[in-house]
């Protein structure tokens, strides 16, 4: 007999994702759980860039000056083949930089967070398998010789590339296998380059080297010479590398981490099935060179985050929860091209691909429409979602990132649109005069009103009268005030349904 644990959310995986998405979901009042097979939190170091929009997501909830403190900043990319680097330093928002952070430390800092807003975290638990009954699902559970069933009102699979969740929802993972394997390492550089982020581009294949800033680095070599072997990487093996494509010795010593993996580029089929999702990496895995993986994850726990929540509390329709899948899906589909096309360019030897590669680069980094293009797109501030654009909005706003705003108050003080967000609510940011704007239930719970006049910003901001900011930074919707009562009538509608009433208390 299965134990029930009432109106609440099971997450397998305490990875990245799976840690943010509880943090989300226990902000908005929800209760979740997290079952983690391991018995430790993981010492892989894994991803270590954290991208500038990731670190406007951390700062929407108050955790970007964390990560910062504890990380190294980085402010370009220099690809050794042309001599502009990809330049950051001019990027529209407050971190104009890579946050170079192992991801064992990203995760501490979102797992004290989730804990913080009530989270359980079981470790040692495996989820294998889950079916849904009703409007339950009933989750396998192992735990040493131990096995029991629990039911939850959702299952959220943030269990990594060989997702378990993934399998018993019976979606496919599509894609494919690169043939040959990559190798990283975090090693002392005792005569390191003197770039904190560089491609190192050989006659085929290519090293990235990143420097933590603390005398480590993070090298990873791709070799399409290479084979797959099970054995360990030998220091050996990497300084005689290191020195092929650097033509000079770079010292490594001390290795605290190294591995030796396959690529796989693989997108699940599907993200939901009824109260069943993916997020992550059990939803998508690429080529790590574009240094995108566990920041597509964290933005899959936001996206998802406040949707599940306003569902899970019946406040929103259900159907909310498939513009989920509509918003993210295209965003990883683009990563995963991007960087299969960046992975063979660099891994081709043969002199069109190598004029093809120079003649990329040299554009990328010397067009400034080029350029400034590039470095949104790697930066994540590029990402818009289509399918939440308005014919009512001005161009350029629903559906768009909103940028870190800072509101002058009728008081004088200035507030910052990151700061509003904190309690992971919607913002209307109100320019108007006279009486407050008025919202319909159940948005009057929903949203904190920020009035005051916008400040100088790039894009349409301070021209619109009225910005509905959703939890996850994304503009709602943007016009005349008096229209913010029909336009938040009209989203409830778009979203499938009329708004369901009054929240439940957390979990009733
Ligand atoms: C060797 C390696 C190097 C990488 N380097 C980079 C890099 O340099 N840059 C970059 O951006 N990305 C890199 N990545 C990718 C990046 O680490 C991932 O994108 C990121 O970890 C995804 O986070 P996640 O939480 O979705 O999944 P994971 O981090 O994989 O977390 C999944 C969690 O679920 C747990 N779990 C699995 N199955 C179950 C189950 N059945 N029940 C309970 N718990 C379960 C796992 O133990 C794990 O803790 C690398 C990946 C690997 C493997």
């Amino acid at each position: 007999m299965a134990s029930t644990r009432g109106e609440h959310v099971l997450i397998a995986g305490a990875g990245p994702t799976g840690l943010c998405l509880a943090g989300e979901l226990a902000l908005a009042g929800v209760r979740c759980t997290v079952v983690e097979r391991r018995t430790h939190r993981s010492r892989e170091s894994r991803a270590l860039g954290l991208q500038a929009r990731t670190m406007e997501l951390l700062d929407q909830r108050g955790l970007a000056d964390t990560v910062l403190a504890r990380g190294n900043v980085v402010p370009r990319l220099r690809v050794s083949v042309v001599d502009s680097p990809l330049d950051l330093g001019r990027l529209p928002s407050r971190y104009r930089h890579v946050t170079v952070l192992p991801q064992g430390e990203t995760e501490e800092v979102l797992e004290a967070r989730a804990r913080e807003l009530g989270v359980t975290i079981e470790r040692g638990v495996t989820l294998t398998g889950c079916t849904q009954e009703g409007d339950e699902v009933v989750c396998r559970l192992e735990s040493g010789d131990r096995r029991w069933e629990e039911r939850a009102a959702w299952v959220v699979g943030c269990d990594g590339a060989k997702s378990r969740v993934r399998e018993a929802m019976g979606v496919g993972f599509a894609g494919e296998t690169y043939p040959f394997p990559i190798v990283v390492a975090d090693v002392r550089l005792g005569a390191p380059p003197p770039e904190g982020l560089l491609v190192q581009v050989g006659r085929a294949g290519a090293v990235v080297c990143v420097a933590f800033g603390d005398g480590w680095h993070r090298v990873a070599l791709v070799d399409p010479a290479g084979r797959w072997s099970e054995r360990p990487v030998e220091l050996g093996e990497l300084r005689t590398a290191l020195t092929g494509f650097f033509g000079r010795d770079l010292a490594p010593g001390e290795p605290r981490w190294t591995s030796r993996f396959r690529l796989h580029e693989r997108q699940a089929t599907a993200y939901r099935r009824g109260r069943v999702l993916l997020a992550g990496d059990a939803a998508h895995v690429h080529s790590p060179l574009g240094g995108q993986g566990l920041n597509l994850g964290l933005a899959d726990a936001v996206n998802l985050g406040w949707k599940l929540a306003a569902v899970a509390r019946g406040t929103l329709p259900e159907s909310l929860l498939d513009t989920y899948e509509e918003e993210r899906y295209p965003v990883a589909a683009g990563v995963i091209a991007a960087t299969d096309r960046a992975t063979r360019l660099l891994t081709s030897g043969a002199p069109p691909a190598r004029l093809a590669r120079w003649a990329g680069l040299s554009a990328v980094t010397g067009v400034p429409a080029l350029h400034r293009r590039a470095v949104r797109q790697f930066s994540g501030l590029a990402v818009a979602y289509r399918g939440a654009a308005d014919p009512h909005s001005p161009r350029g706003t629903a559906g768009h990132r909103v940028p870190d705003l800072s509101v002058r108050t009728a008081s004088g003080a200035d507030e910052h649109l990151h700061r509003a967000l904190r309690a992971g609510r919607f913002v209307l940011l109100d320019q108007g005069e006279g009486d407050p704007v008025e919202l319909p239930a159940p948005w009057d719970g929903l949203t904190t009103v920020v009035r005051g006049r916008i400040g100088a910003a790039e894009g349409p901001w301070p021209r619109c009268e009225a910005v509905l900011v959703r939890p996850d930074g994304y503009c709602a919707w943007a016009g005349p005030r008096e229209r913010a009562a029909a336009a938040v009538a009209a989203l409830s509608r778009r979203w499938g349904a009329a708004p369901t009433g009054a929240p439940k208390a957390a979990g009733d």
